[in-house]
């Protein structure tokens, strides 16, 4: 409690209660601190905003252009079409309307445009072929490709996600699952892979529950459509986001000290210098000789082989 006023939130890891204006005063507070702390944005940048249309991609978008002016920054928004109907052309809107309201450019790429087809049109495939690859696997590839491209071609210096404590904490109980030490080395508030043609991710929600993210737009009306995306019943993220919620609601700080631990791993084995190297069929950064983009692409398409 702070000012007295009615409560609308309860914030379980400070046993206190704060009223919707202190709320978010305290959210907007934090979430500028992350970017000045961490350095994720210096004067001048070209900070490009990864857009799906949810909610924590659309509050990056709407809290970087609030800031921008004090930060000395340029933003804009890109997102990707990846071509899921009854689902895609609903985030779209609700994406376009902020930006309208928030007077920020949106640039949008389609996997149609970059790749031939649509995720619709490639999970057909994935099925006919066993579904040995999941949907979601191609789709996280497919829309970094794009993301990637579409920031470079309107010279972001920057490129921010929406990732929250969340899907930090997620990301790393599935990498530790799959003994993937390098992705958790490699995962931090700000990305550690450099080349000329990647433009660095920043990830500014990176200290922030998801549930406070939520608690957020509610109370400043930014809007998006409840809409599933169909294909989230394969991922493997599912039962891993169960499991963390549970303990987190039973143990309060389970997910800080989840991240603490990632962060202690990184800082103790420094993840090792690489050379950047590039696939040999696109020329994108990739760490093996044809990256996954190329040879996904090659099994979803026979043209391209
Ligand atoms: Fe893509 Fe999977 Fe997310 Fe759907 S749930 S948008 S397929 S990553």
């Amino acid at each position: 409690m702070v000012c007295g006023k009615k409560a609308s939130v309860y914030v379980s890891y400070l046993g206190d209660y704060l009223c919707a204006e202190h709320f978010v005063e305290y959210f907007e507070r934090r979430v500028y601190d992350t970017i000045v702390h961490f350095r994720l944005v210096e004067e001048g940048d070209r900070v490009a905003v990864a857009v799906s249309g949810g909610k924590d991609s659309l509050t990056t978008l709407y809290l970087l252009s609030k800031f921008a002016g004090r930060l000395g920054i340029k933003v804009f928004g890109v997102a990707v079409d990846e071509g899921i109907a009854g689902y895609r052309e609903y985030k779209l809107e609700a994406l376009r309307n902020l930006a309208a309201k928030l007077g920020v450019e949106i640039y949008v790429g389609s996997f149609k445009d970059y790749f031939g087809f649509t995720l619709d049109e490639a999970v057909k495939k994935l099925k006919e072929k066993g579904l040995v690859i999941k949907p979601c696997s191609v789709c996280g590839v497919f829309r970094r490709y794009v993301m990637n491209a579409v920031a470079r071609e309107h010279d972001a210096s920057k490129l921010a996600t929406g990732h929250n404590l969340d899907d930090e904490t997620q990301v790393f109980v599935m990498n530790a699952l799959k003994s993937h030490i390098d992705g958790i080395l490699r995962e931090g508030i700000i990305s550690d892979e450099t080349s000329a043609t990647l433009v660095p991710r920043i990830k500014p929600l990176y200290l922030i529950p998801e549930k406070e993210v939520l608690t957020y737009t509610l109370i400043m009306n930014i809007y998006t459509p409840f809409v599933e995306c169909p294909y989230i019943v394969y991922a493997m993220r599912h039962p891993v986001r169960h499991w963390v919620n549970e303990v987190e609601d039973e143990d309060p700080g389970f997910k800080y000290r989840l991240l603490a631990s990632k962060e202690l791993a990184r800082k103790k084995i420094k993840a090792p210098y690489k050379q950047p190297t590039y696939c040999r069929v696109c020329g994108e950064p990739s760490t093996n000789p044809i990256c996954k983009t190329c040879l996904y692409r090659a099994y979803l398409d026979e043209k391209y082989k």
